[in-house]
């Protein structure tokens, strides 16, 4: 691994001028530093060195940005505009995102840790699409004609119909581990539906989301219709979930923050969406082509160094297959190059943060107090920057802990399993039901086991495969709610029906 000292220098000459200076807010339309004045630093994963500065958000910035949002919900120009324009913006800023790609990606790789090139292909490409997809929405937006009865005035005439309106001012908390992507899932579809926004990203990973709000200024999204506020969770984040002013939240993150949210967002009665954590199984059948099967079960639990909530984190292996899937799947992961970022070399990059690279470390250590086998990996790599080797635990069982609960880092745990009658009774036994994958060449399992998954997304012979057309989202306690599709539109309009007598 080589180490790096100083990463700001792999940068090109726009993403290095973004980090000289102190990253503000974005407040109705302005730039502006926070009220106390406070800022608190962005740290580069792969040296463990600051990036930047950044104005830190609290209660008062948050008050400031709600009120902005909710003045151009009620008035002014966004209120009165026509579908296609809001279409024609949306499209200016999908444009804009990919005339800075190569930047972005950088600020990317830098604070979040990723691999440079990946992150333009899939983070910064997949939020393009999303803005387009989205794009093609406010002007398909529809309610409905209602062949009403009214049974008590038969001899009256009425007409009824729905309209789909904007729920209003929408707070969106985002996790660090595709920034800008789930800065464009959360905008993307609000603003087409015609809310606006008060977005919170998190502490670790602000940069993008500060590079985005420029650029939706420049697309020219009128002022207070999209507001930005970095700041940490427990203060920034809880006022944004207790303003009154604040119609809903959405929230991708914990399932343990999602409930503090849940509970708080209770007592004003908001409406609230979930995106949560998960532990998502990928199931090997007896008849798997290991061709496909070992890169594919690999790439689903190390893309991001584990950090995805739909991960395949557990994985579940016949008896016929164990020993070759084990080989195939050490010599595939152990063979990758660990270093930064930027270096689009090195397929395996720190984690996030300091305190992420602890969490997972201390998972291994319980796995093997647990008597889990370390088959490979089970280290961290160097001692300056956050670097983990790719990790399996094999010869887990059910009621482990590192079987149970998100460890979020490149650690898989592999389980054997005799009887295929079983594999769904273990596909199910978590509290989490975001993903899982089926590896299979039979049709007929495909059929037979799909329906009997409780996960949001089955995928079958590949893994983390996300689109902007399929909607994404949780069982059980990895949420409620879906992303994406045309599903996201329930997410954020309400409908009004309308009864006129004549
Ligand atoms: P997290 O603590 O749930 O944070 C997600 C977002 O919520 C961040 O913006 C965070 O702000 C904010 N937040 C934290 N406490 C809050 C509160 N009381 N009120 C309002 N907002 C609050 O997740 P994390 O620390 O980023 O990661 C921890 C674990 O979450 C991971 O190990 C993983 O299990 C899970 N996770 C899941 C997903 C997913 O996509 N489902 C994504 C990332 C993480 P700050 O970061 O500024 O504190
Ligand atoms: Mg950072």
């Amino acid at each position: 691994m080589d180490a790096v000292t100083d990463s700001k220098a792999a940068l090109g000459e726009k993403a290095r001028n973004f980090v000289s200076n102190t990253r503000k807010m974005l407040i109705d339309g302005k730039w502006v530093s926070s009220v106390s004045g406070k800022t608190f630093s962005t740290i580069d994963p792969a040296t463990g060195s600051v990036i930047t500065d950044v104005c830190e958000g609290d209660k008062e910035d948050i008050g400031l940005a709600v009120m902005a949002a909710r003045r151009a919900f009620e008035d002014g120009p966004w209120v009165k505009m026509i579908p296609s324009h809001r279409e024609r913006l949306l499209h200016r800023l999908a444009d804009l995102i990919e005339e800075n790609a190569e930047e972005l990606a950088e600020l990317e790789a830098l604070d979040n840790g990723k691999n440079k090139a990946i992150a333009q292909a899939v983070d910064i490409g997949i939020a393009i699409e999303t803005f387009r997809y989205m794009a093609g929405w406010p002007s398909k937006i529809t309610g409905d004609v209602l062949p009403l009865s009214v049974p008590i005035a038969p001899d009256q005439d009425f007409f009824g119909y729905t309209l789909r309106e904007p729920v209003g001012v929408i707070g969106q908390i985002i996790p660090w581990n595709f920034p800008l992507l789930m800065c464009a899932w959360k905008l993307a579809p609000a603003l087409a539906c015609g809310n606006t926004i008060v977005l919170k990203p998190a502490e670790e990973t602000p940069l993008t989301a500060l590079r985005l709000g420029e650029l939706i200024c420049e697309a020219g999204f009128p002022d207070g219709v999209v507001n930005i506020v970095p700041g940490y969770g427990h203060t920034a984040g809880a006022a944004l979930t207790a303003h009154p002013e604040v119609d809903k939240i959405a929230f991708t993150g914990s399932t343990e923050v999602g409930k503090i949210i849940a509970r708080e967002a209770a007592d004003s009665m908001k409406k609230v969406s979930m995106e949560l954590g998960g532990k998502s199984p990928a199931i090997i059948m007896p008849d798997a082509d290991l061709e496909i099967a070992i890169p594919g079960a690999a790439s689903a639990i190390m893309f991001n160094q584990g950090q995805v909530c739909c991960a395949g984190s557990r994985l579940y292996v016949p008896d016929n297959l164990y020993d070759a899937f084990l080989e195939g799947m050490t010599e595939n992961i152990s063979s990758l190059s660990i270093g930064s970022g930027l270096n689009p070399e090195n397929m395996v990059n720190p984690l996030v943060s300091e305190i992420q690279l602890e969490r997972v470390m201390n998972y291994i250590d319980i796995g093997r107090q647990e008597g889990a086998s370390v088959v490979t990996g089970g280290k961290r790599r160097g001692d300056t920057g956050y670097f983990v080797e790719p990790t399996i635990l094999a010869e887990t069982s059910q009621d482990m802990k590192v079987v149970q609960e998100e460890i979020f880092g490149p650690v898989v745990c592999v389980q054997r399993y005799s009887d295929v009658s079983e594999i769904v009774k273990l596909a199910n036994d978590t509290i989490y039901g975001l993903g899982a994958s089926l590896w299979t060449r039979d049709v007929g399992n495909i059929v037979k086991i799909v329906p009997k998954i409780k996960a949001g997304t089955v995928w079958v012979n590949c893994h983390n495969i996300l689109d902007v057309a399929m909607p994404f989202g949780g069982f059980k306690q990895s949420g409620y709610g879906r992303e994406l599709g045309k599903e996201v539109l329930e997410l954020y309009t309400q409908t009004k029906s309308v009864c006129i007598m004549a």
